[in-house]
């Protein structure tokens, strides 16, 4: 195929999802796209620039990422009523917590025509791995950073009755689990990782057992972390608080590990604490 067989496209957004780790995702209309805009507005001219370089496509690129200012956006749209402009993320569908909301009700507000094609977003693939019910779900982009912010985040979503999905990174993933399993004990929780990617990796059980493992392995990459609606799993039992003691005691004193175990079930620190002695006593 050479770079202009494709019809030429019509002045407009056309807002272009693309692969999130496995290039063999991008769809043929993405491509055709891409090589038909005149300017790709997207994050990371680096990143995308390495996307062009694989599908053989030559597009000028601007930076759109949000620092981006109201000027940059004024000219864009005035780019999209006179020529064809795509928008593009680092990896999967734009405005899936990544920039492009005010450039697209900006561009609406103009009159400009708008086209959105479909394509990879880990929100989705993660939902569809996790076995966790899809007829309901709530997107809730990253969690805050700060651990007051994330807990009450956490209990302002805790009735909602919907699988709740969020992005995560690999640094917070054990703090999230922690604060997952004081907020919404009992919950179903999902870790999915590097999806797409070689090393692609869908994990579920309670969070306090999805704690103990990333405790033990350390998780790398990129992470969407998923919890059940309420009142679809059991608390956890007795044979997943001795796991969770156990993997605790292996690092810290009977104390301790009850507290760290308290704090991810919210179970009664005390009795924890006479288990967690019997555990070391055999
Ligand atoms: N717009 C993107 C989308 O549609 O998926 C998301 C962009 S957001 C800035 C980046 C976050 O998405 C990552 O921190 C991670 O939580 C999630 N993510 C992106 N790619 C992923 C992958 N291959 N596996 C797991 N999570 C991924």
């Amino acid at each position: 195929m050479t770079a202009r067989m494709t019809q030429a496209l019509d002045p407009g957004l056309y807002i272009v999802a693309t692969p999130i780790g496995n290039l063999g995702d991008v769809t043929l209309r993405a491509i055709e796209t891409l090589r038909g805009v005149c300017v790709i507005a997207c994050e990371d001219t680096r990143v995308t620039g390495k996307l062009l370089r694989h599908l053989g496509i030559k597009v000028r690129m601007v930076r759109y990422d949000d620092h981006a200012s109201e000027a940059d956006r004024q000219r864009l749209v005035e780019t999209m009523q006179a020529e064809p402009v795509a928008l593009v993320s680092d990896a999967g569908t734009p405005l899936v917590s990544d920039p492009g909301y005010r450039l697209v009700r900006e561009a609406r507000a103009a009159g400009v025509a708008i086209t959105s094609l479909p394509g990879p977003s880990a929100a989705i693939v993660a939902l569809t791995l996790s076995g966790l019910p899809s007829d309901r779900f709530l997107f809730a982009g990253f969690l805050p950073g700060k651990a007051k912010a994330r807990a009450d985040a956490l209990a302002e979503l805790s009735g909602v009755p919907a699988t709740l999905v969020f992005y995560e990174t690999a640094p917070r993933l054990l703090d999230s689990l922690a604060a997952i399993g004081n907020a919404l004990p009992g919950r179903e929780v999902a870790v999915a990782r590097e999806l797409t990617k070689r090393f692609e990796e869908c994990r579920t059980g309670s969070a306090a057992e999805l704690a103990a493992h990333y405790a033990a392995h350390p998780a790398k990459g990129e992470i969407v972390l998923l919890v059940g609606p309420p009142g679809e799993a059991e608390p956890p039992g007795e044979a997943d608080v001795d796991a969770l003691l156990k993997a605790a005691l292996e690092k810290t004193k009977p104390s301790q590990a009850a507290a760290e175990v308290a704090r991810l079930t919210g179970l009664d620190r005390k009795t924890l604490y006479a288990r967690a002695l019997e555990l070391r006593e055999r």
